[in-house]
């Protein structure tokens, strides 16, 4: 098998993907970490453009989970916890990651990532063989038909079936060996050096650990929380005690969540330090699965609304459930590195308030008055990742276009809730009164919107810059202006203007950026 056809087709997507990486500098959404020292591997800083739009899909998640719900309730946990919570949750033991290392260029990879790229490899060609039938056939096309019956699509398929079979074998039997032997027989070789000179594959636990107060020993080792979740888990009781919950209820948290990533790569999509949106659901034991199906289902509406195509966006089975799961779904976004994970959901079972029982000797139980019974409930957590939803955000709605006049514009498609800026007040001119008239306006919009005054530049440079930005509407004062009280607002994506006068700004605004249009 050849691995660099797969890394070939991928570099026109690579071109993509730099530009926007090099967008995202440029125009203030993300800088590298501690530059001045040059940076420090996979970790990154957002600018004053990066941070609205991250709070602002922070904003679009809390909103639909927890405002639209009246049976999910907030939390903010510390980041630190007792270093109990982790032995409970199994992170201590079992959250690893196989890795291994190529001999001649001394880079790591993780050995799942690299036969799930081949696996992606064999689902792309065969994409590209129904893409390639469509365009035959016209109108006539069956694809469903053409899947189970064309010879080059099926021997893919078994392809694929083969390799993930005998990988999630290996990975339930933690058969490191065995993985190796994969990565061996695909013959996948090293991007970098080009050989397959593979060590052996390790296990490799992701916990960032450090020590509690002054002394340096043991006992005072604690972790920086890989995952949110055991905050909820561990305030469980607090929570059902003081808010007047009734199962089924979630409770809903966003923050910080750090894992040692052997490889971390392809910019903010896999960092050392990130952030989750994650929300916890607990349900009466037996009823997890049509929670689940609920979830999965809403789920993809949020990310939908977002503006992602159907195209864009799948779900992806878990081939191991992880080891406190009974099922398990990604919802995959296609990158330009291809479909990767964004949002995890998955049935947790009544494992963790069990673990921590056992570990705290709590009674972590809910008393259901409707069955007059006492159980631990079991949990459908819902899992994505700020940072990634952020990328995904980016990488669909960014656009190099080349307008009727031949000249060309970067253009970030955002939708209009989620833009860093909503409204750029532009005076045409820098005199005659019309800065004043400008700042007469920003003062009417800026108590409901993030504005961005400008009056540097020419006009056409001062819309390409907010285009850049992602602004939804720009605002212009012109001579006009001061005869009949109107201004044009300008619409990012026809780049058309209407002239409207200022008394009606505040609704007009008000409502293309609202949130109810969204949610
Ligand atoms: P992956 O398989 O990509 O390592 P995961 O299955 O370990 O991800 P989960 O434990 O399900 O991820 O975490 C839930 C979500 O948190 C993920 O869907 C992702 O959006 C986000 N996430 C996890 N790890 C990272 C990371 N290193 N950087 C950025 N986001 C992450």
């Amino acid at each position: 098998m050849d691995y660099n056809i797969y890394l070939c087709a991928m570099s026109q997507q690579d071109d993509l993907f730099k530009n926007i990486v090099s967008h995202c500098k440029e125009y203030g959404f993300i800088f590298p970490s501690s530059e001045i020292y040059d940076g420090l591997g996979a970790v990154y800083d957002y600018g004053p453009y990066g941070i609205e739009l991250k709070k602002n899909i922070q904003d679009f998640w809390w909103k639909a989970m927890v405002q639209l719900h009246e049976n999910i309730v907030g939390l903010d946990s510390a980041i630190f916890m007792h270093p109990t919570t982790w032995k409970a949750s199994g992170h201590v033991d079992a959250f690893n990651d196989p890795l291994i290392d190529n001999k001649d260029s001394k880079k790591r990879y993780r050995a799942d990532v690299l036969i799930e790229d081949v696996v992606e490899k064999y689902r792309q060609k065969n994409d590209k063989e129904v893409e390639k039938a469509q365009k035959r056939f016209g109108d006539a096309f069956d694809e469903a038909q053409f899947r189970a019956t064309n010879p080059n699509i099926l021997r893919n398929q078994a392809k694929m079936d083969e390799i993930e079979t005998r990988f999630k074998a290996a990975l339930e039997a933690g058969d490191m060996a065995e993985i190796k032997q994969i990565i061996v027989d695909l013959e996948i070789a090293c991007p970098i050096s080009g050989t397959r000179n593979w060590t052996e594959v390790r296990q490799f636990n992701l916990m960032f650990s450090t020590q509690l107060g002054s002394v340096a020993d043991e006992s005072s080792t604690i972790y920086l929380r890989p995952e949110t979740a055991q905050g909820i888990f561990v305030n469980f009781l607090n929570v059902l005690n003081t808010s007047r919950q009734r199962i089924p209820f979630g409770i809903a948290q966003v923050g910080k969540a750090f894992r040692n990533e052997i490889v971390a790569r392809q910019f903010i999509f896999r960092t050392r330090e990130f952030e989750q949106m994650e929300m916890q659901f607990f349900v009466r034991p037996g009823e997890e699965m049509q929670w689940y199906n609920y979830w999965k289902d809403s789920r993809m509406k949020w990310h939908r609304a977002l503006g992602f195509g159907a195209d864009k966006l799948r779900f992806h089975d878990h081939l191991k459930t992880a080891h406190y799961a009974n099922a398990a779904v990604d919802i995959e976004f296609d990158y330009p590195f291809g479909f990767k994970e964004m949002e995890g959901i998955h049935s947790r079972t009544d494992y963790d308030l069990t673990q921590h029982e056992k570990h705290s000797g709590k009674k972590l139980r809910y008393f259901d008055p409707e069955i007059n019974e006492h159980y631990v409930p079991y949990v459908v957590e819902t899992s994505v990742g700020l940072n990634r939803t952020f990328l995904a955000v980016l990488c669909n709605s960014y656009k190099e276009e080349t307008l009727e006049n031949g000249e060309t514009r970067v253009v970030l498609s955002l939708p209009a809730n989620l833009a860093p800026i909503k409204v750029a007040v532009l005076p045409l001119m820098k005199k005659d009164g019309l800065p004043e008239k400008a700042r007469e306006i920003m003062d009417v919009l800026k108590y409901d919107h993030q504005l961005f005054y400008d009056e540097k530049d020419s006009i056409g440079k001062r819309y390409r810059r907010q285009d850049a930005l992602g602004t939804p509407y720009c605002i212009t004062i012109d001579h006009q202006t001061l005869e009949d009280n109107t201004v044009t607002i300008r619409d990012r994506d026809t780049m058309a203007q209407e002239r409207v006068s200022i008394d009606t700004l505040e609704a007009i605004v008000g409502k293309k950026v609202g949130w109810k249009q969204l949610l």
